[in-house]
């Protein structure tokens, strides 16, 4: 057993309680008691205590829509003429940089960013990986790296019928293959869900088999819905009335699922998704960097739809997507009263419910039983900090802090600068290597 005491503790959680004076005592499965740090020290007399001298500790952050691949897109120039919208980003960009990818770049591109991860107190990741000419076993190479770093993962492999029909079965298998090995292993800290690209690069052949792979894995998919005005006009096409009524008739819609970015979504749409318990992820700062519209979480969450945080590949933390998503729903809504209790609600409690539904573990919530997962932040709160006013710490001076330590299932991975899982040196050889490989890459892109 081990405690941190001395902490401003900022449960998160249902109250959003704020602990002064705070302890948490924690080991590798679980949180065993948090209180003030005299309560918890005379609970656990044994134990060793750290002292962080009034520092902020939080749950560890979770980041429910990532792509890690998205790595070696850092910096690259496209010799095309600038996309001048969504599916010309994804022609010119994302397509030709991921069928670039071989496997010797897959374990660099998820390391990079999970030790990122580590270090901006991010401890979950839900992955949406793409490799097309490094497809089969890709999902176990990012898992090696997940373990190497200590973090919580949970990863996808997205199937698509845009690189053919051998591609395309062999991404379903990807996926089908990597959860039944986890059943196996019975590892707590992985998990797997169906991955699917985008209704748009799908056939219904497709949806019809990730459906039936869903039902007899017992898990969900991980799809992109409703990103762009074009994923809708396709699906009118098809002859759907929107894009999330063509996943649904699938049969892909439901708790288990997540349905990435919904910003061309109807009030039918949403009465879809709220009847259906689906997991929405907004991604504000993708949506803005493509410009592809806002989605509307407003509405969303007033019919109790489960909305969570990602990035969509922008950072590994979603902390700058937190503080975006409260600054671009005033700004769109025209009204600084927006999106207050929305984004408050989304980050402290729809992350930690979607992160825990899948991991089978409270997770994101300081609280006995949960994971212990936590952040201690360089943060010593300069003005009076509460459950009222914890948001606002967080928007204007927790976002901007440096983590101090990071700590995964009980297991401190980065501390005062320094990353647990690497040797001496080993962050700037990684980095290095990094930059040749990215370098070549660029070369065959
Ligand atoms: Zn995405």
């Amino acid at each position: 057993m081990k405690i941190i005491g001395n902490a401003t503790v900022l449960t998160f959680g249902p109250n959003h309680a704020v602990i002064d004076d705070g302890a948490v005592a924690y080991d590798e499965n679980k949180i065993h008691a948090v209180g003030t740090t005299q309560d918890v020290r005379q609970a656990f007399p044994k134990a060793k205590i750290r002292k962080v001298d009034g520092r902020v500790v939080t749950p560890g952050l979770i980041n429910a829509h990532m792509h890690l691949y998205s790595t070696f897109a850092r910096g690259i120039t496209l010799k095309d003429a600038a996309p001048e919208n969504f599916p010309q980003i994804l022609e010119r960009l994302w397509w030709r940089l991921d069928r670039a990818i071989k496997v010797e770049d897959l374990e660099l591109t998820a390391l990079i960013p999970l030790m990122e991860a580590a270090r901006s107190g991010v401890t979950t990741l839900i992955d949406h990986h793409a490799s097309p000419h490094a497809l089969g076993g890709s999902l176990d190479i990012l898992k090696k790296a997940f373990r190497k770093c200590g973090l919580r993962g949970c990863l996808s492999y997205e199937v698509s019928d845009r690189d053919g029909a051998s591609r395309r079965d062999a991404g379903l298998e990807e996926n089908a293959n990597f959860i039944r090995g986890l059943r196996l292993e019975n590892e707590p800290d992985i998990a797997g869900m169906i991955g699917l690209h985008a209704s748009f690069t799908l056939e219904d052949s497709t949806l019809a088999r990730a459906a039936e792979l869903m039902k007899g894995l017992k898990c969900g998919v991980h799809i992109h819905c409703a990103e762009d005005k074009s994923d809708l006009e396709d699906a009118r096409k098809r002859g759907f009335r929107s894009v999330v009524d063509r996943l649904h008739r699938a049969g892909l819609s439901g708790q288990d699922s997540i349905f990435a970015h919904c910003v061309h979504v109807d009030a039918s749409d949403i009465q879809t998704l709220a009847l259906t318990r689906t997991n929405v992820v907004h991604n504000p700062r993708s949506n803005m960097n493509n410009a592809v519209g806002c989605a509307n979480i407003e509405a969303m969450l007033k019919e109790k739809i489960p909305v969570a945080l990602g990035t969509d590949g922008m950072s590994s933390s979603p902390m700058a997507d937190f503080t975006t998503a409260s600054l671009l729903h005033k700004h769109q809504g025209k009204d600084p009263r927006k999106a207050y209790d929305e984004v408050w609600r989304m980050f402290t409690r729809k992350n930690p419910a979607l992160a825990g539904n899948i991991f089978k573990t409270p997770l994101g919530t300081i609280e006995e039983g949960a994971g212990s997962d936590l952040v201690v932040w360089d943060y010593f709160p300069p003005t009076p900090i509460t459950a009222a006013n914890s948001l606002g710490h967080m928007l204007f001076g927790l976002s901007n802090a440096r983590v101090a330590e990071t700590i995964c299932r009980g297991h401190t991975i980065f501390e005062d600068g320094k990353y647990a899982f690497l040797g001496d040196g080993e962050e700037m050889e990684l980095n290095a290597r990094a930059r040749e490989l990215a370098q070549k890459l660029w070369d065959r892109f």
